[in-house]
């Protein structure tokens, strides 16, 4: 990807075969761990929206137990390339005795999925774990447990594969680091 986009260049980090061959692994690894999961009570998948909805759209495909797939909204950047501090988090899920696996695409601070977590917590589901493509250690403030985990990047403002900027770049089929 050496994308030109007005004044912004996109520096390449994972392509999209490095992309699709993590996450069959991943998938391996959800399918082996849940393999108690059956039609009257399977794996729950909550997305988180919009940013994951590429890489759970490929996470589910590579996943062999019975799951079933819902959406939650949470938005915490607005228009800027820093979290605003405030999360926003939209569903209307009951979730008691479900075995949930939240699908988000970067944690960051932190802060949205600990959010999330407490939320849903309150709810009583089963189990609660979470599944990041990315994960930014570097920038993280609010402590969070990610049972499964895509790639670690650095403290840089990434895009592509469902990752916005102000909405664009999503459409990208690999990931990389937005220049400014
Ligand atoms: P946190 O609450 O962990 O600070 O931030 C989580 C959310 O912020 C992610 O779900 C994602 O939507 C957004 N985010 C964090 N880092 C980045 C980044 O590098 N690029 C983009 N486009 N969004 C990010």
């Amino acid at each position: 990807m050496s994308e030109q986009h007005t004044s912004s260049t996109i520096t390449p980090l994972f392509s999209a075969e490095t992309i699709g061959n993590r996450i069959r692994e991943i998938g391996k690894e959800i399918s082996d761990d849940y393999a108690g999961a059956t039609p009257q009570n399977p794996l729950h998948l909550i997305v988180v929206l919009k940013g994951a909805f590429i890489f759970a759209a490929d996470l589910v495909r590579t996943i062999t137990v019975p799951c079933t797939v819902d959406f939650i909204h949470a938005s915490s950047y607005g228009s800027q390339k820093h979290s605003s501090g405030n999360v926003a988090i939209r569903h209307n899920l009951q979730v008691e005795r479900w075995n949930i696996l939240l699908v988000e695409d970067i944690i960051d601070t932190g802060l949205t999925m600990q959010q999330i977590t407490a939320e849903l917590t309150a709810l009583k589901p089963v189990s609660l774990k979470i599944c990041s493509l990315l994960d930014k250690p570097e920038a993280r403030k609010h402590p969070v447990e990610i049972a499964y985990t895509g790639f670690i990047v650095p403290d840089t403002f990434i895009v592509g594969y469902g990752v916005d900027y102000n909405e664009r770049y999503r459409e990208l089929p690999s990931i990389g680091v937005l220049n400014s």
